[in-house]
Parts: structure tokens; C-alpha cells; sequence
């Protein structure tokens, strides 16, 4: 099912002149940009001298020191009061960072998520929950209007508690939901332990999972938990929210929307292309924004792009789910470590459980608390001694380091609404 069919399946030469002509456009939009007028004069780029898809690395780059250095409205391009719609990404130190939508910007966020909400089968027939946090957050308010496009009936739940959530899918049929990977591990063990199976007592089918990494294993454990499918979805504030890639209905990675967003794969450490199909940190530049449009963005996210076209026709090309953040890498004990190295150990154990936290003490220590499966622990001491030895091993040969390991009851680690903080840096380096 398509939303806009033409779009998505346009062939590849045309997609290339589409993405030529807008990438000019925004050029010349960013003229009026004061830090982006710099930047060209820097570089000595004309932007009628862009003429290919290559001529983009003679671009500068914009970081997220960039946005935070020109908040509030550095970087827009428009008047005041062209602007519809403020947004902001908080992230963990310092001020935000702020997005502006124009009239047309909320209009095209709307769109693309309207392209994703099709492309994984969703309806207007469909029941349309969005538990994930409404406010600046892109995750609520972007969403809600794509799905509203679609003519869904849409929930706007909010994160909210639990038993709340629950009610609503029971009295109002919800069969779709947005969610982050760990209020849905988290909403799993809730329904676990009030006794409801979400196949026999829910109508849930699907659930658009994102706005922090997860790994297939995890992937996994939620559909078998809520029987239900998981499409992964990705998207940054910097460039709309949530939308930016979405997974089709085979699930085998997603599709980026290439008449919006032209994309790069660049080596972290030195920002030179990788080549084809290698992993590095996705760059973006959005080439559909009226507001405030950005060249190269670095999102620090790591992905790898999919080689080959896609069964379901889409001609825009495929990432790989994101396994981390080139910024998230933890050094201990002077070995490179990602978290989602240790959420994919810990996730393919059965009796683990479904929440986990990283804790990084004293001079070296990582320590490694995990949550038993709510059916984990069959009383018996040595048991869990054996497992918990399994988890040091285990996390020992993928990671190079051994940590301790401290096994704790389902339910006991702390669940924050919005995105998980999976690691807890209190070393005295
Ligand atoms: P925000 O701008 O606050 O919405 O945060 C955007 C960031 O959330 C991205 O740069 C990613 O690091 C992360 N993120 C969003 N969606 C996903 C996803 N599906 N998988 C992994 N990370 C994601
Ligand atoms: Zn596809």
C-alpha cells in the first residue's frame, strides 16, 4: 500500500535530479542564513555551482554545536512569523536545540508519516495510540498528524500510566501504538502481571517503535511478548521527528526518504564517505524544508546503508537499524564498548528480563544490573549463581571486559517516561 506511489517508487535518475534541483533550492534558501552565508564564503561555494549529488561534500557540515550556538533562531530561514510550530530536542547538557516548521514543513512531516503508516498496512480503519511523550518532543504532535492524515482514529494517550493505557486499548480497540523500546518491555511485564495476553485481550497488531536504539533481539522479545509486529522507526528532530526512515512490511530495514533528505555515510573520526554498504555515522541534509533546512547534519547516529532495491518497490534506499551513537561509545578499561553490544548479549538470554542498566563506578568498574524475566527465577539459589555467571561470561566475550553482574527482581530498576537512560557514568577518571 502506498501513500504517494509515484514519489516512493521513483526510478533512480529521477529521484537524483529531484534531489539536485531541491538541494539548489536550499542553498540558495540558506543564503539568508547568516552562519550558512559564512560557510559558503568560507568554502568560496556558489550555489550555481552545485550541479551534482557530489558537489553536497563541498558543503560544510552542521553539528549539534552548531544549532546549540545559534539558539534560539540563528539558523532560521524565514520571517518570524512564516513560522508555525516550535520543537525542541533537549538531549543531556546545555541548552536545546529548536526546530521551526513553516505552514509547509508540518504539512510534509505529516506526509512522510502518512508514507510510513501505509507502507506497514496501517488503515483508516486502524485504532492509533501514541504513547510516547506530547510537548516539544517531535514524538507526539509529528506523529499525530500523520496519522491523523491517514484518518486513523487517534489516541493522543501520552506516555501516561500504564493501567490508564490499558484501558483505553480495551475500551477503545486500539490495534497500532508508538512506543519506546523500554515502556514496551515495560508495558509487556505490566500485562504479564496483571494476567492479560495481549492476543487474546487486545486488538493490538502493530507498534512503531523508536526515538532511542534497540537491537533485533529486543525487537524480537517485544512481538513475542505483545504479539504484535515491530516496525522501526527513526527520525531526529533536527530534521521533522519521528519519519525521517521507517521500516516497510518486510521489515528488513528503512527506507529514508530520499525527495526529502539527501543521505551520507561518513567515517566518524574523519568525516570522509565510507564506501558502499560500510558502517559509519549517517549525515543528512534536509532539501524539503522551508524553515529552517540544514546541510550535513551530523547525526552521530551509526547505520550502514542496505545495498539493493526492496521487494515492496520503494526506490528511496534502506538503513540498517541504528547500533549506536558514535558519541555513546563508553571507554573501559580502555576498551571501545557501545550499549547496544551489551543489550544484545543480555537480550538473547531467555531468563534475562527486560530492563538493564549500565553503571560505571570508582576508577574502572562497569557494572551490569539486570532485571530476571518475571518467570526467570525458579527459587533456587544455585540457579541463579549459574546464571549469573553465564551473563558475566557471556558479556565478557563480546566485550572484551569482564563486569560484574547483579541480577535483580522484574520490576525493580527504575523505567523513565520518554527515552531509557541505559547508563550511569559515576567514575572518578
Ligand atoms: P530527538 O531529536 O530527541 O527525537 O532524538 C533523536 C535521536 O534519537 C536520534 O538521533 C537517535 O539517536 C535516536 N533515535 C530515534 N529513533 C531511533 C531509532 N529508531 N533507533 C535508534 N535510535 C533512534
Ligand atoms: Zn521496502
Amino acid at each position: 500500500m502506498f501513500w504517494q506511489q509515484e514519489m516512493e517508487t521513483l526510478d533512480r535518475p529521477a529521484l537524483d535530479a529531484l534531489q539536485l534541483k531541491r538541494l539548489r533550492e536550499t542553498v540558495r534558501r540558506l543564503e539568508r542564513v547568516p552562519f550558512y552565508r559564512g560557510k559558503f564564503l568560507e568554502t568560496g561555494l556558489k550555489p550555481e555551482e552545485i550541479n551534482s549529488a557530489a558537489d553536497l561534500r563541498r558543503l560544510p557540515f552542521t553539528t549539534a554545536a552548531d544549532l546549540r550556538e545559534n539558539y534560539p533562531d540563528g539558523l532560521l530561514a524565514v520571517s518570524r512569523d512564516e513560522v508555525l510550530r516550535l520543537h525542541t530536542s533537549s538531549g543531556t547538557t546545555g541548552k536545546p536545540k529548536a526546530l521551526f516548521f513553516s505552514r509547509r514543513d508540518v504539512d510534509t512531516a505529516a506526509e512522510l508519516i502518512a508514507r510510513a503508516f501505509c507502507m506497514t498496512g496501517v488503515t483508516r480503519r486502524d485504532v492509533f495510540q501514541n504513547m510516547m511523550t506530547y510537548g516539544l518532543f517531535t514524538g507526539g504532535l509529528v506523529m499525530h498528524y500523520g496519522a491523523e492524515k491517514v484518518g486513523c482514529m487517534v489516541i493522543p494517550a501520552g506516555p501516561g500510566t500504564s493501567e490508564r493505557q490499558l484501558l483505553l486499548m480495551q475500551d477503545f480497540g486500539t490495534t497500532v501504538i508508538h512506543i519506546t523500546p523500554s515502556y514496551a518491555f515495560y508495558f509487556a511485564d505490566f500485562l504479564e502481571k496483571k494476567g492479560i495476553d495481549p492476543r487474546r485481550d487486545l486488538a493490538l497488531r502493530k507498534a512503531f517503535v523508536g526515538a532511542e536504539p534497540y537491537t533485533e533481539e529486543t525487537k524480537r522479545k517485544i512481538e513475542a511478548a505483545l504479539g504484535i509486529d515491530v516496525y522501526n522507526s527513526y527520525g531526529l528532530t533536527e530534521m521533522n521527528g519521528p519519519g525521517v526512515a521507517f521500516d516497510c512490511e518486510g521489515k528488513c530495514g528503512m527506507h529514508v526518504w530520499e525527495d526529502n533528505f539527501v543521505l551520507e555515510i561518513v567515517n566518524p573520526a574523519t568525516g570522509a564517505p565510507v564506501g558502499d554498504g560500510e558502517p559509519g555515522e549517517l549525515v543528512l541534509t534536509s532539501i524539503n524544508r522551508e524553515a529552517m533546512p540544514l546541510l550535513r547534519y551530523r547525526t552521530r547516529d551509526l547505520t550502514s546503508i542496505i545495498p539493493g532495491p526492496c521487494a515492496c518497490g520503494r526506490t528511496h534506499r534502506r538503513i540498517h537499524r541504528i547500533t549506536g551513537r558514535s558519541d555513546d561509545m563508553l571507554i573501559v578499561r580502555g576498551v571501545n564498548i557501545f550499549p547496544q553490544q551489551i543489550e544484545r548479549v543480555l537480550m538473547s538470554i531467555p531468563q534475562v528480563g527486560r530492563n538493564y542498566l549500565i553503571l560505571l563506578e570508582g576508577l574502572d568498574e562497569m557494572t551490569v544490573k539486570v532485571e530476571l524475566s518475571p518467570s526467570g527465577f525458579d527459587g533456587q539459589v544455585g540457579h541463579l549463581t549459574e546464571l549469573q555467571n553465564e551473563v558475566v561470561e557471556k558479556l565478557r566475550a563480546e566485550l572484551s571486559v569482564r563486569p560484574k553482574v547483579e541480577l535483580v527482581a522484574s520490576g525493580s530498576l527504575p523505567v523513565t517516561e520518554g527515552k531509557a537512560k541505559r547508563v550511569i557514568d559515576k567514575r572518578s577518571l
